[in-house]
């Protein structure tokens, strides 16, 4: 300001003018002669950078008016001539509000590219992770978060329970494994990718180092391979295998699963635990789930759901086709043919043909499940068999397909089903 005086002295000081701001709080605000504002020269755009830096308000955010004009957009590149302010006018700017629940703020993207957002307030954070994501200008995240000075928002609060204000700076950026508790950190290399980058990986109890993508990844593939516990792949430097057990949720903490992905995971693992563990199934009408009473030997099966609402109910535990009688089976034996739990046609197994499967001859066409004793004739496709319900095993070997190995794999002789 002193400056400005000084200077002003070294001109005609009648060529400037003088104004009045008015529609702020109820002050009148003075711009005297050494904002050197001249009729000719300065425009509406001067005007309103002087008010700017005075009273701190986006250039965006108000507009001036003047006798009848509104001096916004085209008009702000008028000369105060061309808009009639003379000495001693007076005009009135006027804020822009969005109205509504509307907020207006910055985030610094990955890139560090800084773009203002305007959102509904009542939007939760989550759901601006979602739309930041989708806009595909920043690289996917599988974990990704905002942040107010270093402070992760809540995915599950909205912008304004969080009591964000209009022009703050939001950081979206990924989350790492510093982020979690309860998990030692540290740069050494990817045990699963050997990626050495300069990346955060977790300690596990084992001594390994995983990062948290390397572990998601395991996790889940782990899950597809029907397994329920999770164990360190590692291998030393014999080339031995570390086969530590790991604590799931420890490794589910490290993973970061995104929704998603934890979905898929628990869908997969309670799956193997119902087919493979305790040996479930399904009605297969109405798709229950139950486990055969313990100590039970019965087949012949009625779900109670069906039943209830006065639907067919009745069906074989084993080959799980709607129950049926036929002439010269005993009671309590399935009518249908090729089922285990058919009397009369286990024998099948014994005069069934032969076949070769990926070059393995002389395998018996016809097989029981190992686990439910389902029958299983080989059509098509390897020897991975998959019974009716979901027990899988080798077709040659008819040893469980969990842990097979191919170079034991050889053919098993026929079956001998005792009823
Ligand atoms: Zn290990
Ligand atoms: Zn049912
Ligand atoms: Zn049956
Ligand atoms: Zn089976
Ligand atoms: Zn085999």
């Amino acid at each position: 300001m002193v400056e400005r005086k000084l200077k002003a002295r070294f001109f005609d000081e009648s060529n400037f003018i003088q104004l009045f701001l008015r529609g702020y709080e109820t002050q009148t605000i003075f711009f005297g002669k050494e904002y050197e504002f001249e009729e000719t020269e300065t425009t509406v755009l001067d005007v309103k950078t002087e008010i700017h830096e005075r009273l701190r308000i986006p250039l965006d955010k108000f507009l001036l008016l003047y006798q009848n004009q509104v001096l916004d957009g085209e008009n702000e590149n008028k000369t105060l001539r061309q808009c009639g302010i003379s000495d001693n006018s007076t005009i009135y700017m006027c804020l822009k509000l969005l109205g509504g629940a509307r907020l207006s703020f910055y985030i610094i993207l990955l890139n560090d590219e800084i773009k203002q957002v305007y959102i509904d307030s009542k939007l939760k954070v989550a759901e601006l992770k979602t739309k930041i994501a989708q806009s595909k200008k920043v690289p996917e995240l599988r974990r990704a978060k905002l942040t107010i000075e270093d402070i992760e928002l809540d995915d599950n609060l909205t912008f304004e329970q969080l009591g964000i204000q209009d022009d703050s700076v939001i950081a979206y950026e990924e989350v790492t494994l510093f982020d979690v508790d309860g998990v030692s950190v540290s740069f050494a290399p990817d045990m699963i990718s050997y990626d050495d980058s300069q990346e955060a990986r977790a300690e596990m109890p084992c001594g390994h180092f995983i990062s948290k993508d390397s572990m998601a990844s395991y996790l889940i593939s782990e899950a597809m391979d029907s397994k329920l516990s999770i164990h360190c792949p590692g291998v030393d430097m014999q080339n031995k295998k570390c086969g530590a057990e790991w604590d799931i949720n420890l490794c589910k903490k490290i993973a970061m699963l995104t929704r998603e992905e934890n979905d898929k995971l628990e869908a997969t693992m309670a799956k193997t635990l119902f087919y493979q563990q305790i040996d479930g199934r399904e009605c297969p009408f109405c798709k229950t789930f139950y486990i055969r009473q313990k100590g039970s030997k019965n087949i012949r099966m009625n779900c109670p759901v069906c039943k209830s609402k006065g639907k067919s109910s009745e069906f074989c535990y084993l080959c799980l086709r709607k129950w049926q009688k036929k002439e010269g089976v005993g009671e309590g034996y399935c009518g249908h043919d090729q089922c285990s739990g058919s009397f009369k046609e286990v024998s099948i197994l014994q005069v069934c043909g032969v076949i070769n499967i990926q070059g393995v001859g002389q395998v018996p066409s016809i097989r029981a499940c190992t686990v439910c004793f389902a029958l299983i004739e080989h059509n098509q496709g390897c020897k991975h068999m998959t019974c009716k319900n979901k027990h899988e095993f080798c077709f040659i070997c008819l040893n469980p397909w969990r842990g097979h190995n191919n170079s034991t794999c050889a053919v098993a002789p026929r079956q001998v089903l005792q009823q």
